[in-house]
């Protein structure tokens, strides 16, 4: 059975080694190659788009694959799009792995917003110093805040435009508690901006910002594409490709 995993996360890296020590099983993971050097996982790999859903559809084809995981993170919307119509296409059987989003608990001053724009119109009335952690590709969304000082992480450095003041933290999670809680201190941060990516790895920060009483602007998901079966976890993914399997 092939199957062919949409990857770029830490679930979907952790899916491939699980998956790839099945003897019944050849595994492929796709990524879509922003990152210079990536984590691979275990298995065959892929780097590069498709070229749209009919390139998708193609590669499926041509590749024989009999199950199509997209375990691509929440905020990559286009390239679930495409899966789902490039699964309905060819026939091949779709699951698309979703992480749960965050959950406030006591405590917690966030600020749901739709978009980055959104998250950015919010910003100036929040704090002037903003730890800024929603990827390079997003930072443009922010450039226009010049009166503001940021704090932007992220795994690649990011490219113009971006905000006059921004000092570049390059680093990638998982972050614990201690160093989220230190760096905040260390940098008076006193807003926090997040996507809601419901990772594990990521989500100390939430915790640190809680204890400290800083507000965080909270970007709401997308929307998923319509009639995709999903799963909350690898056990759940596991369970699917059995019962496709038997
Ligand atoms: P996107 O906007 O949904 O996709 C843009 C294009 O990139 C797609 O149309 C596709 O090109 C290509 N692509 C995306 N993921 C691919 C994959 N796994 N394998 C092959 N091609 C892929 O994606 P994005 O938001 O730029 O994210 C790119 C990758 O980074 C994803 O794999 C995602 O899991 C990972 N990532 C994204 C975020 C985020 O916040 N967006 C955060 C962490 C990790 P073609 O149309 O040519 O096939």
């Amino acid at each position: 059975m092939h199957v062919l995993i949409l990857g770029g996360t830490s679930e979907a890296r952790r899916l491939a080694d699980l998956l790839a020590g099945d003897p019944a099983l050849r595994v492929t993971s796709s990524l879509a190659g922003r990152v210079a050097q990536p984590r691979l996982p275990a298995g065959e790999i892929r780097v590069g788009g498709f070229g749209g859903p009919s390139g998708l559809a193609g590669w499926l084809r041509t590749h024989r694959v009999d199950a199509l995981l997209d375990a691509t993170h929440p905020f990559a919307e286009t390239i679930s799009r495409n899966a789902a119509i490039a699964a309905a296409d060819t026939g091949t059987p779709l699951l698309a792995l979703r992480r749960p989003s965050w959950q406030a608990a006591d405590g917690d001053r966030w600020h749901p917003v739709p978009t980055l724009a959104a998250a950015a119109d919010a910003l100036p009335a929040l704090g002037a110093r903003v730890f800024l952690t929603t990827g390079r590709q997003g930072i443009a969304a922010f450039a226009h805040l010049n009166s503001l000082w940021f704090l932007a992480r992220s795994v690649e450095a990011p490219v113009p435009p971006m905000p006059a003041v921004t000092e570049v933290l390059l680093e990638r999670g998982p972050f614990t508690l201690d160093g989220e809680r230190e760096l905040l201190r260390a940098h008076r941060i006193e807003v926090l901006v997040t996507k809601d990516s419901g990772s594990a790895a990521t989500a100390p920060k939430l915790t640190a910002a809680r204890e400290l009483g800083l507000p965080v602007v909270v970007v709401q998901r997308p929307s998923a594409p319509e009639g995709v079966r999903t799963a909350p976890d690898l056990a759940g993914a596991v369970d699917w490709l059995r019962a496709l399997s038997t």
